[in-house]
Parts: C-alpha cells; structure tokens; sequence
C-alpha cells in the first residue's frame, strides 16, 4: 500500500498546517518547524515544551492547549528534530522571567538536540530543565537506556495540569521525574507501519507478533507466535506490574493503538487488562484506551502503567484540558446487565439431529462467508453456524420442538438481515409440525413463512434474496424432494440476478455470476428440514451452489 506523500514534500510540515487549520488554539512555523498553543493559561509560569520525530500523532503537536503542552516541535517522520528548532519554539512563546522545561524521550538524536537547546536557551538568560522519559520495557537493559514511549502521554498529561495549577520548574521537573520513574510500557505489533511515499517497514509472519516493539519502525527484538489476546495480554500486564512493584495508591493505565488498530479492538484489549489487574490484585485508579502516541499506522497497541506513589498524580491525570491528550475517567466496577434467562426457551432435551446440523453448517461457515464476502459483508455463515449451534443448545424431542428450537434461536439471537427472516420461516414451518404431520403440512407452513418473510422484508422473486429459494419450493404441494430440488435450482438462478434488497444491492453488477448467500443457505436448510421428515431426496447434489 502506498501512502498520499509525496517524497518531496515534508509530511510534518503540512501535518502542522492541517492541525492549525483545525484548531482554534494552534499556531504553526513552517521554517523552522514547530508548533504552539496560542491559549495559554495565565496561571502557568513554566513553558512545556516537547517534541520528536513526526509519526507519533496525536503527540506531540495535538497535546497544545489548555492543559497540555506550549510548544510542540516535530522533526521528519521517526527523526529528531534539530536544536534549532526547539530554541525557536520556545522563544516564540516564553515572556521574559518564564521558566521551561523540556519533556525529552530517550533516543540518541532527541538527547542530543534537546541537550543543546537547553544550554542555548540557558545561554539566553533563560531557567530551563528536563524530564526524561525512558519507559520501554521491550528496550530493557539497552546500553543507551530503555526507549521513552506511552509513559510520555501520562507524563505530559499530569504535568500540563501541574503546571497550570501554578507549579514552578524545579516541583514540575520533580513530578515528571517521579512518574516517569515510576512508569513502564510495552508494546506488540502484528504488522509493520507503511513508510512514507510506500512499502512495509518490516514484515511479520502469519500467526507471528513483534513482542517488545518500538514506535520508530524497528522490529522487536523478539518474535514470538500469536498466543492469543488473553494470554497476549496477561503475559504484558504481568511483565509491567512485575517491573514496577508494589503501587501504593493503584495504577493508571492506558491502552494505546499504534495507528492502525480500531477503537473497538483497543476497548475488547482494556476489558482484558482490567480482568489481569484484577486478578493480580492491581487496583486500577484510572483506565483510558485511545490513540495518543502512534507509530504511523502499525497494527499493534502498547500498554502504560504507572504506579501511583503520590494520589496528586490521579488529580492531575483525571484534570480536564482541551487537547487530543487522553480524558481519562476514575475506574469504577462496572458489571454487565444480565437479562432474565427464558427457562422455557427449549426443550432442553439434546437432539442428535441438531447437533449434526450445527456440525454441518459449522463446516460451512467459511464457504458461505466467502460467498457474502463477495456480494455483501462476509457474515451469513457466521450467522447460521450461530444459529443453528444456539438451535442444538436449546434442543428438542421430535421435528416439531426441533424446529421451534431453530425459530427461537434465529430470532432472538441472530443478528444480520437473515437470522431474523430465517426465524420467521422457521416458526410457521415448526407451527405445523406437531404431530402426525407430513410433507404436505411442512408445505403449508413454508408457504406461511415465505408469505411473512415477504411481507417483512419486502423482497419479491427476482430481487436476489432468501425468496429466490424459498417460493419456487413453496409452489409445490408439500416440502418433499421437488421442494427441495426447486429450492436449489432458485438458489443457482440467483446467479444472474442483480439485487434489489440487502446489502447486494449497492453492488450492481458485480455480484454476477456468486448465488445469493441467503438463497444458498435456505435451500440448504430445506434439504435439512426436508430429510428429517423422511422425504428421499434421491442424489440432489448441492456441492454446487458454494462455488
Ligand atoms: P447482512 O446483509 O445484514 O449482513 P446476512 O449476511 O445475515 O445479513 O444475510 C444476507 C442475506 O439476507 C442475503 O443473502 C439475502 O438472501 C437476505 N436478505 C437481505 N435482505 C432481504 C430482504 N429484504 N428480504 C429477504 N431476504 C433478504
Ligand atoms: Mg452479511
């Protein structure tokens, strides 16, 4: 894949331009780069100011306003910026008798340009100091020290409410120290970042993960395979805590998302580490997950924990700002809601034929996904192999209970447009299933179902749907192998049809050619439904129709 930069332009530099033209408070230098708050809080005497390769946004630039940083200086993706910079940042914004302090993260290049920044702002007349962030547990016993990473997010976070709560340099240079000190993360990766102007950083393999990776493209030093995430994660949060010791007031801990890793994987990935907090007895003052220090787009997540040694650290943490920092909330118990269970719902009683047919459609899952993948949203085997494994769980003693089974559970617990439109014609087949029933009854309640699925969901015969199975085999007298057989030759006609309800239908022309998923499965399902009522189906041959 290849990335919208040009390798003649300066990624950094339009990147400022962009944040500046979204926000109401950030100021912007193309020559020499930096960026800064314009809003600055009177009560502060100290100028916050940071900075680092670009590629880690939201940091360091997004951190600007109230609460956060007063200069924010980005170098070249994933390099340093030069001291030039930095000095011109900060004059931009100190007034005189302003002290600074300088939030640093341990790599050679940031060492080095804020080092001398420092003794040309100190040559100026200027009071300035540094805080050094070096928390990665995955650079552990590196000659140069471990990396600074995620404890640079929870640092700048409490020190921007330090500081506009009026601390001076020498109390702000103190706090930072002291979480810092007190601070570690970890980060893993499943694939690389893409580099500007195209092309992978390095490659992972199937089923491998970068363990201990950093935010600059490097690799891990250690690949391990994929355990898992909750076992991925207990072995992270247990490293971190084991690195940290005892906490005398809790943790704050914050799951971050490299880049490339959505908002949905990064809250299923916090639930997990407050599950291992708690089993380790880790009492977690605070918990935020976000995307706060990114490594382009890296598929991966780091996890910062902070042991808290003073409780000022969770005041400052939870105090609010107006940046793109992270708004962490208090933790507090949360346990889900559990709806009251419908003992009734099932027989209860194992069925051996719902069992296999959960075990058939299971093994069908893939296929009928892969048909979906290519005219919808890849889910319709999931959703029947759910259904049909809840269905076994519920069970039932004859066709009849076995049937109502399946209604209940495509209807109460199987999402997507299917579940629900196979729950229907489900229950008007399983209505008249008691007993003594044949053939011709299960026919009478298809044609119900067909009636009610059309009547939901508005599709007639031609539109590329369920229909296309279920009504050809419902013009039939009873649910018997001609049934069965118009129901798989409606299913195959699917194939030319362009659709007119679902998903499909912002496909056009391009699902020609695939059956219609929905039709597929229902002709299945009938074939099913159809054998267990003794039909003979003779050699129907339906290996055909998830090609
Ligand atoms: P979703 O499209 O929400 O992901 P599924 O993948 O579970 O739902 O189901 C897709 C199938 O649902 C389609 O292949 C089609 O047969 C059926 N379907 C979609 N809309 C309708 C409708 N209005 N009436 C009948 N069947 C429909
Ligand atoms: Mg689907």
């Amino acid at each position: 894949m290849s990335t919208p930069f040009s390798p003649d332009q300066s990624p950094h530099v339009e990147a400022l331009r962009g944040l500046a033209l979204t926000s109401d408070v950030v100021g912007y230098s193309a020559d020499p780069v930096f960026a800064w708050n314009r809003d600055r809080d009177p009560a502060r005497r100290v100028v916050l100011a940071s900075g680092g390769g670009a590629g880690h946004e939201p940091m360091h630039a997004g951190f600007l306003g109230r609460g956060g940083l007063d200069v924010a200086v980005p170098g070249e993706v994933f390099t340093s910026p030069h001291n030039g910079q930095i000095v011109a940042g900060v004059q931009q914004v100190a007034r005189s008798g302003d002290e600074v302090l300088l939030i640093v993260k341990n790599y050679t290049g940031d060492v080095i340009n804020f080092a001398i920044a420092a003794e040309r702002l100190t040559a100026d007349g200027c009071r300035v100091a540094t805080v050094l962030v070096e928390d990665d547990l995955g650079s552990e016993g590196a000659a140069v020290g471990r990396r600074g990473t995620g404890a640079t997010v929870v640092i700048e976070k409490i020190l921007g409410a330090a500081a506009d709560a009026g601390d001076g340099l020498e109390e702000l240079q103190r706090l930072g120290e002291a979480v810092a000190e007190r601070s570690r993360s970890l980060a893993v990766a499943r694939a690389s970042h893409t580099r500007p102007g195209g092309g992978a950083g390095f490659e992972v393999g199937d089923g491998l993960l970068e363990y201990g990776v950093g935010i600059h493209g490097e690799t891990a030093a250690e690949t391990i395979e994929d355990p898992g995430l909750e076992a991925l994660v207990e072995r992270m949060v247990n490293e971190l805590l084991d690195a940290l010791g005892e906490a005398e007031h809790g943790h704050l801990v914050m799951v971050n998302g490299l880049g490339g890793v959505s908002n949905l994987e990064l809250a299923h990935i916090s639930a997990r580490v407050a599950e291992v907090m708690a089993d380790r007895d880790a009492p977690v003052a605070s918990l935020v997950s976000g995307t706060f220090i990114s490594a382009l787009d890296m598929r991966g997540f780091s996890i910062t924990v902070t042991a808290v040694d003073d409780p000022g650290w969770i005041d400052h943490w939870l105090a609010p700002h107006a940046t793109a920092l992270p708004r962490p909330v208090a933790a507090g118990v949360v346990e889900p809601h559990q709806g009251a269970t419908d003992e009734s719902a099932g027989s209860r009683e194992s069925s051996a034929w719902l069992d296999d047919l959960a075990e058939q459609f299971a093994a069908l899952r893939d296929p009928l996904n892969a048909l979906d993948q290519r005219t919808g949203d890849g889910d319709l085997g999931t959703n029947i192999a759910q259904g049909l494994s809840r269905a076994a769980r519920r069970g039932g003693g004859d066709l009849g209970s076995e049937l109502a089974s399946m209604a209940g559970a495509f209807l109460d617990e199987v999402g997507g447009s299917s579940g629900p439109l196979f729950g229907l014609v489900l229950s008007e087949i399983a209505r008249t299933a008691g007993d003594g029933a044949g053939p011709r009854d299960l026919g009478r309640g298809l044609r119900s179902g067909v009636e009610a699925v059309r009547r939901v969901g508005g599709a007639e015969p031609g539109d590329r749907t369920m229909v296309d199975a279920l009504a050809p085999a419902a013009e039939r007298e009873a649910l018997d192998a001609e049934a069965v057989a118009a129901a798989v030759e409606g299913a195959e006609s699917t194939r030319t049809m362009t659709a007119r309800r679902g998903r499909a239908s912002y496909l056009g022309e391009r699902v020609l050619g695939t059956p219609d998923p929905g039709a597929v499965a229902a002709a299945l399902l009938l074939r099913s439904i159809a054998e267990r009522s003794g039909a003979d189906l003779g050699d129907l041959d339906t290996a055909a129709l998830l090609d």
